[in-house]
């Protein structure tokens, strides 16, 4: 099912508006909404019931420069170690 066009089709898919809430990164207000499958995402503002509907990750500007980054990886600390303790 593809996603919901504008705010209409939220509500009428199941889509719930929950609270405006800044975003951690770009600090935009944004509009959270619940999922039918109760999980939360945060959306564009939409004034109007004809307003597009656009998930913000797709528009948020901290995430777009976070993409070029790399993420943490942690496979040095959590492979076991094969070198025995140094012993004098
Ligand atoms: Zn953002």
């Amino acid at each position: 099912m593809p996603f919901p066009s504008n705010q209409s089709a939220l509500l009428a898919a199941g889509y719930e508006y929950a609270r405006w809430e800044k975003c951690g990164t770009c600090q935009l207000p944004c509009e959270v909404w619940t999922t039918p499958g109760k999980r939360e995402i945060f959306m564009d503002p939409m004034p109007s019931h004809e307003t597009p509907s656009v998930r913000h990750y797709e528009t948020c500007k901290g995430a777009i420069s976070h993409q070029s980054t790399s993420p943490l990886t942690w496979s040095d600390i959590d492979k076991p170690s094969s070198i025995p303790p140094f012993k004098e």
